[in-house]
């Protein structure tokens, strides 16, 4: 038995990266009794023990606990954990300063989603040769997170973020066309990124199709490239609890004039208030309701 990391899903099939080389792995029957019906027993990323047979074949035996998971709710009702990579250590959202104009709200959607998955997240503004970067990347850089001002096209802030990614599990997500594969083929010759060998296609029902491709960096580390993230809805966090995952909210925690506010629109509101007083970013707040609104709607039974 040795130990591995998946690196590839096809179907049934895992291709696992272990000390005796890449072995393509099918499911044992005792771990394809014990999945349940919608989920996959291991997703990219995971580590798992597996049984070396001939020919570099061989079978999961067991998935390894994950030390942390970038998850989006799926299925039409969306009570379902998809979970798009485990094991990263690092969330990079990538959005470019124009063509395509940032999309905040889906930047702080990304935040919460790694702060949540328990991956340090950082943020990149591509594209700055066409355009500064929007004048909040300095807000994001004041409530803690790591912002790279990137150009494919005059290399700015490259070595800055090679180095960052160097020696970790780093999720890319974004948007399409703010150029998280010209990043990639960028760093690439430095890096020697494995492109298109290590991909995984996950389809999901008839209309959404997404890409996991994961390259292995030299010596150590691996970057995993996740596009289409506007179709994500946000798992494994309570209405609650969503406030938590806003460091500049969590400050004032216990400060407004009910308990269990929301911060929705209840009256003595600390973080409406600060948002008012031009403490907070008000469109932070904005984008907080909206997300919220989202929890609310699809965990009522919980929530009433
Ligand atoms: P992806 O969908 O996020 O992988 O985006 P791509 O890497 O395919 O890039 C989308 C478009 O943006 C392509 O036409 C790229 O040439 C262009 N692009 C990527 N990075 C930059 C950049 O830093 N500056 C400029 N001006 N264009 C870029
Ligand atoms: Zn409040």
């Amino acid at each position: 038995m040795v130990t591995g990391r998946v690196v590839r899903i096809a179907g049934n099939r895992y291709q696992v990266e272990t000390p005796a080389g890449l072995l393509e792995c099918a499911l044992t029957n005792t771990i394809r009794r014990a999945r349940s019906r919608a989920n996959k027993p291991a997703a990219v990323g995971d580590d798992v023990e597996v049984e070396p047979g001939t020919g570099g074949e061989g079978s999961l035996l067991r998935t390894l606990p994950r030390r942390t998971k970038l998850c989006r709710a799926k299925g039409s009702d969306g009570q379902t954990e998809g979970v798009l990579v485990a094991n990263a250590d690092r969330l990079l959202a990538v959005f470019a300063a124009k063509a395509p104009d940032p999309d905040l709200r889906l930047l702080d959607r990304a935040l919460v989603m790694g702060d949540a998955g328990k991956m340090e997240a950082a943020i990149a503004f591509n594209k700055v040769d066409l355009a500064a970067p929007p004048p909040e990347a300095e807000m994001y850089r004041g409530l803690g997170y790591r912002v790279f001002e990137t150009s494919t096209v005059t290399r700015q802030h490259l070595d800055a973020l090679r180095e960052w990614l160097a020696g970790s599990t780093t999720v890319l997500m974004g948007p399409s066309g703010v150029g998280k594969s010209s990043l990639l083929n960028a760093l690439h010759p430095d890096w020697n990124l494995r492109t298109g060998e290590l991909s995984l296609r996950i389809q999901e029902g008839k209309h959404t199709t997404t890409w996991v491709e994961m390259f292995s960096l030299p010596g150590n580390g691996w970057v995993v490239d996740t596009p289409g993230i506007e179709t994500f809805g946000l798992w494994g966090i309570e209405p609650e609890n969503l406030a938590s995952y806003y460091p500049e909210f969590r400050k004032l925690e216990g400060t407004c004039r009910f308990r269990d506010c929301r911060h929705d629109a209840e009256p003595g509101c600390a973080i409406a208030g600060a948002a008012e007083a031009g403490r907070i970013h008000a469109g932070r707040l904005a984008g907080y309701r909206v997300m919220l609104r989202d929890l609310l709607d699809g965990q009522k039974p919980a929530w009433r």
